[in-house]
């Protein structure tokens, strides 16, 4: 990297047509055209993405998009997708096989546990959960046939931090791909890739976005560990659209002037809650109550945007506290310029029972707060009533 990460967000693009343009230019076309026959063949016969052919297998734009991602990850190249969970799916189909063994946190993104559970026994790949909160407890869960270990940190919504640099020591001495969802971090906050990741995975539907417009994935590694991904994607078709990519790559450009402002916002509302005698319990990584928040400092460079607490009144609080919102809004989307909060045990996880909603780190009075940029004063002032009622 030729300047300050931050530079680099900014400034740093890959192609400019003869048009000379300044902003990073579209390339909404499906398909590209040859000067021959002998053209066309020779394109038809390599497995690469050097060459565009048809943007199912590879696009300029889509291009841009990912070659920034690996920039500011500090690996080398990747595969974009049209949501975070083909990219996951992607990341799975690749490396695993029938007769093959996963490792993964217990508390991981709904759809994820889901793939995990539902989806990959059907092909003969067994997994095996381990609490974010014991990560020495996972040596013993290897397997001579493990070949993935897969966590997110800071977990969502449970916001556990695991030691990166512990589990890749433990993952490379046992010869197993080391995968990280990276979505909660970002590349602004948090450098998988230096603790020992193989792959970093993200949902860029959330802060890459920043703004909830659009859905988007991506998966950045080494090129050996990528060219199998870019031929999956190729040939399955999971791929991203050149409009979202275009939209994420001027994303980028704002991504760390958003990630401090909304670290900062979030730290702020962290500190104020506190205290609050409706709560039983607030977590954030920059709090030092949080249990893991040694490890937070080591590998993050703040606490990200997102703050969780726990209501005294349980179930039928958390739903009184949704309803008395008035600015911050109730969706399950996160990472928006706009205050999100959301109650998963009445909402999105309420048809888990008591101990599914317990391993994945799910409590009936938890509440997820994603801070947006909005000023300060008004995110807690709303909250503060909210809590009033709730
Ligand atoms: C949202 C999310 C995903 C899934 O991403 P989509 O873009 O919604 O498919 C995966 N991991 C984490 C941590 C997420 O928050």
């Amino acid at each position: 990297m030729a300047y300050h990460p931050e530079t680099e967000a900014i400034r740093a693009q890959m192609q400019r047509t003869e048009q000379k343009e300044h902003s990073t230019p579209m390339f909404l076309t499906s398909s590209f055209v040859y000067d021959s026959a002998e053209d066309m063949a020779s394109a038809f016969m390599t497995d690469t993405p050097e060459m565009n052919i048809y943007s199912r297998f590879s696009n300029p734009t889509v291009d841009e998009f990912i070659r920034k991602i690996a920039l500011l990850e500090g690996t080398e190249t990747g595969i974009a997708t049209g949501t975070g969970m083909a990219a996951i799916f992607s990341t799975f189909m690749t490396f695993l096989s029938k007769g093959d063994h996963i490792i993964s946190a217990s508390a991981v993104f709904g759809s994820t546990h889901t793939i995990l559970t539902k989806y990959l026994p059907k092909w003969g790949i067994d997994s095996t959960y381990f609490d974010m909160n014991h990560p020495e407890q996972i040596e013993a869960l290897i397997r001579p046939n493990t070949k993935m270990l897969y966590v997110e940190t800071p977990s969502n919504p449970g916001l556990d931090i695991l030691d990166m640099e512990y589990v890749s020591a433990l993952c490379k001495k046992h010869n197993i791909l080391f995968v990280v969802d990276n979505c909660f971090a970002t590349p602004a906050v948090q450098l998988p890739f230096k603790f020992g990741a193989d792959l970093v995975v993200h949902s860029a539907t959330k802060y890459i976005d920043g703004q909830g417009r659009v859905l988007g994935g991506v998966v950045v590694g080494r090129k050996e560990l990528i060219q199998p991904m870019y031929l999956f994607v190729r040939n399955t078709g999971p791929s991203m659209s050149p409009f979202n990519a275009w939209v994420l790559t001027k994303s980028l450009e704002t991504l760390f002037v958003r990630m401090d402002k909304h670290a900062d916002n979030a730290l702020k509302l962290a500190r104020h809650l506190e205290s609050h005698p409706k709560l039983t319990k607030v977590k954030y990584p920059w709090l030092p109550s949080h249990p893991q928040h040694d490890t937070a400092k080591k590998q993050m460079l703040n606490g990200g945007g997102i703050v969780t607490f726990e209501l005294k009144g349980g179930l039928n609080s958390g739903r009184q506290f949704l309803n008395a919102l008035k600015m911050l809004s109730m969706t399950n989307n996160l990472g928006d310029s706009r205050s999100i909060a959301s109650h998963p045990a009445s909402t999105t996880h309420s048809k888990l029972n008591a101990e599914e909603k317990k391993a994945v780190g799910i409590t009936d009075g938890l509440v997820r707060i994603s801070v947006g940029l909005e000023h300060i004063d008004d995110i807690i002032a709303d909250i503060e009533q909210a809590l009033e009622k709730a």
